[in-house]
């Protein structure tokens, strides 16, 4: 797999949906009216694979189907291996169950002093407000309660929550996700930002959305002055394949960032989608220009029927060897695999140091190129005051 940067498109437009007025294509409550989320509506635009439709009919089991026609424009339909058609198609895959796997992988609900909320580290908590996407990713690490598939009855009480909160003032960030939060109205988002802000020990607020990536047009002026009133609100999006990165999206991104919303990117490392570092580097050069800092690249999670998404961690760690030193420092993401049975995000770094001993650090640079660093100092007897200006070892000449 190789993937060129150059030859792809910044994709925009209506493609399928041409016959629509443009007025409702930019609407996002036409856009989640008109999902695609049977079978047979796939099937009026493309041919799904055995694998597919065997997928499909187990989704309403598992995790749901539902794609916007936006983002189902950007599925290659001619290709069975299209990297954005992995992502919301389910596939037999997920009917087989590994016994490794867990429902909850991360330990989530044994974290959660009231539903919803998840305080696993000292200072910050994580806000599930709703069971609910614009679409269904297929790896979804919470596909356990999202989308109500396996009767988990996800019943978030935001009063208990925010109670919780306001009796915890180690809680000094609060991540608020679901589920996709950006699918709750302004009113809501408003309240609700206005409740956080008035607990005097909350300082960092933040949200983790795909709705930028599934559907662009949700982020609407009025959404935008709502961060910037409460702001500074942060957002993390997930974009996992530079396909994704569209007109549409970077004017969303443009949107957000004029309120005063910092971004960054989270990307799951998946299995012929994404594990492999030409495209990584082609989707981090996109973010960068749509004003995104790539922050997380995060192994497979151990869910249920989540097998055939799952990628070496050999490969993940050659993908930041290859990032880092290559190109731009902010385009870095960190690769963490988030502890199974919940212990919290843990970095996986390829290893740059050889040795440290109590004279010095030995390591490579990002060339392999080896060097010392040493770490204790020598004084020079004899040296004077001049000499410092005109070091005598390694030093600038002057
Ligand atoms: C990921 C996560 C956070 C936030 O972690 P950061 O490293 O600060 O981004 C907080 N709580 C839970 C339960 C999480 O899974």
């Amino acid at each position: 797999m190789s993937y060129h940067e150059d030859r792809a498109a910044w994709f925009e437009g209506q493609g399928l949906w041409q016959h629509i007025p443009e007025a409702d294509w930019r609407d996002w409550t036409w856009q989640l009216q008109h999902r695609l989320t049977t079978a047979a509506q796939l099937e009026q635009y493309m041919t799904l694979t055995p694998e597919e439709k065997a997928g499909c009919e187990f989704a309403s089991h598992k995790l749901s189907l539902a794609i916007t026609p936006y983002f189902f424009n950007l599925i290659d339909r001619d290709d069975p291996d299209c990297p954005i058609r992995k992502q919301v198609i389910p596939r037999a895959g997920e009917m087989q169950l590994s016994a490794e796997e867990m429902l909850d992988s991360l330990g989530e609900d044994e974290h959660s002093p009231v539903p919803g909320l998840v305080h696993r580290y000292p200072d910050r908590v994580l806000f599930l407000v709703t069971d609910r996407c614009a679409a269904y990713c297929r790896y979804c690490t919470r596909s356990r309660l999202v989308s109500n598939a396996q009767h988990y009855d996800f019943h978030p009480s935001y009063e208990k929550s925010l109670e919780y909160i306001a009796a915890h003032p180690e809680v000094r960030d609060v991540l608020i996700s679901g589920g996709d939060p950006l699918l709750l109205s302004d009113n809501k988002l408003d309240h609700l930002l206005g409740r956080l802000r008035a607990i005097p020990h909350v300082e960092f607020i933040r949200i983790g959305s795909r709705i930028p990536v599934f559907l662009p047009q949700r982020i609407t002026p009025a959404l935008c002055e709502v961060f910037r009133k409460h702001g500074p609100i942060w957002m993390s999006i997930h974009v996992n394949h530079p396909k994704e990165a569209t007109r549409e999206l970077k004017d969303a991104c443009e949107r957000l960032s004029f309120a005063g919303v910092p971004l960054g990117n989270q990307s799951v490392l998946l299995r012929g989608i994404n594990d492999d570092a030409d495209v990584m580097k082609a989707l981090v050069h996109r973010l960068l220009r749509m004003r995104v800092r790539p922050y997380y690249i995060y192994q497979m999670d151990l869910i249920t029927g989540g097998a055939h998404f799952k990628a070496d961690v050999r490969q993940g760690i050659e993908i930041i060897r290859a990032l880092r030193g290559h190109t731009t420092g902010y385009a870095v993401p960190q690769y963490v695999i988030d502890a199974p049975g919940g212990g919290g995000k843990v970095p996986i770094n390829p290893e740059y140091l050889e040795k440290i001993t109590d004279e010095e650090v030995i390591f490579r640079n990002y060339e392999g190129r080896r060097f010392s660093y040493p770490l204790k100092s020598t004084p020079v007897p004899d040296a004077t005051s001049a000499d410092i200006a005109r070091p005598v070892g390694g030093g600038l000449e002057r």
